[in-house]
């Protein structure tokens, strides 16, 4: 039996990007207090963490000092190693388990799940060469789209097949020629995304569902609530729940959807707050990292519904002309837009900076609001 950790305990996160951040800033405010653990120097969560470690994923003698005292651990990151969270877990409850992490972090385990679980995703076939590719692409048919199952985000490590005409043996070396996952393409009108939390007794609480839009494969904006029929709305959170179940999550899980002609397909799950979920931090009763860190530490979940439309926009290393900041006053002065920076330092393009919320009175409004404010950078 698993005591909930009530506010004044400490919380072990390891990552320690802007995910883990704004957890962290969810959780100090609840007066919880907060270690973070990353390999990088300079993550960024480390600036709101009471106490930050810097090692590696493997250097057990840190994990040890970590976890010593933590009354709970989580993540922010999903490319951890599940043998990291296994070796915390051991001294620690550590929420979401090594085995949630395995199967999301890889996407031939993560297809191979929800196939079993009877979701509905993507046809695929698992390829482990250029032969199996070459056979593959005969009962997948054409478009599809081959990815790499360990370490794809963002669309990296994909490559999409349009024709019979596409060269495999291309393909195959682009994205490294390690195991892969061949999958049909969907054609889908949109994609939308689900947050879903549970508790280790088993409460849980869903989000409404969010809609993406991805420039360049990264999120551009996220709008709160997806313009979809009520029907699709419940399907996409029944579906949620019932992955979180399948999965026996304890923590807070995304799920990334494609919506084709009203049904649902599922792509991908990530076992940690979300891109398209930030914009619950200033238009939700409860954000996705409150909601995190109550899962994690077994407190009762809070309300999800939405206080506003809004609609988020990402801040990419793009806006940083010749390193310089960009100019915030813009921002700030629309009462309705919520600037958040992430304090990561150095600007790359594509990287994610920081984002804007903007609420009004319709997803129209705040969505032309948000891309006005984007435009103005
Ligand atoms: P992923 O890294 O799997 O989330 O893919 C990144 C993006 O590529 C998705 O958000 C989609 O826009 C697109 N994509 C990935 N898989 C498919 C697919 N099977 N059919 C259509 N679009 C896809």
């Amino acid at each position: 039996m698993e005591h909930p950790l009530l506010p004044g305990g400490t919380i072990g996160i390891l990552g320690g990007g802007q995910l883990g951040r704004m957890s962290a800033i969810a959780a100090r405010r609840m007066g919880y207090k907060v270690r973070t653990f990353d390999p990088a120097s300079g993550a960024c969560a480390a600036g709101i963490a009471d106490e930050h470690v810097t090692a590696e994923w493997s250097d057990t003698a840190a994990l040890t000092r970590f976890a010593q005292g933590c009354g709970r651990i989580t993540l922010e990151f999903e490319n951890i190693p599940p043998a990291t969270v296994e070796f915390v877990a051991k001294s620690v409850p550590s929420h979401p388990s090594a085995n949630v992490l395995a199967i999301c972090q890889n996407r031939r385990r993560e297809k191979e799940f929800l196939r079993t679980a009877g979701i509905p995703c993507a046809n695929f076939a698992v390829v482990s060469s250029l032969v199996e590719l070459q056979a593959a692409v005969q009962t997948i048919g054409f478009p599809c789209v081959l990815k790499t199952a360990d370490f794809g985000y963002d669309g990296k490590g994909q490559v999409k097949l349009p024709t019979a005409e596409a060269d495999l043996a291309a393909a195959w070396h682009k994205i490294g020629g390690a195991v892969g996952v061949l999958e049909a393409w969907v054609p889908f009108q949109m994609e939308i995304s689900v947050l879903v939390a549970r508790t280790v007794d088993g409460r849980t609480a869903v989000h409404d569902p969010a809609e993406n839009i991805h420039r360049n494969h990264i999120l551009h904006l996220s709008i709160s609530p997806a313009r979809i029929s009520e029907a699709t709305a419940t399907e996409a959170r029944a579906l949620a729940l019932s992955i979180a179940e399948k999965i026996s999550l304890v923590g807070l899980l995304a799920v990334e959807m494609f919506v084709k002609e009203g049904r649902i397909v599922v792509n991908e799950l990530a076992p940690r707050p979300h891109n398209s979920g930030h914009q619950t931090f200033d238009a939700n009763e409860t954000s996705q990292f409150e909601q995190h860190i109550r899962a994690v530490c077994g407190l009762p979940l809070g309300g999800t519904k939405p206080l506003a439309p809004s609609a988020m926009v990402n801040l990419l290393g793009d806006l940083w002309r010749n390193g310089q900041e960009p100019d915030w006053t813009k921002v700030l002065a629309d009462p309705a837009a919520k600037l958040h920076l992430y304090d990561k330092g150095k600007a790359a393009p594509g990287r994610k900076m920081g984002h804007i919320t903007v609420t009004a009175a319709t997803v129209e409004e705040a969505i032309r609001r948000a891309e006005a404010l984007h435009a103005a950078l």
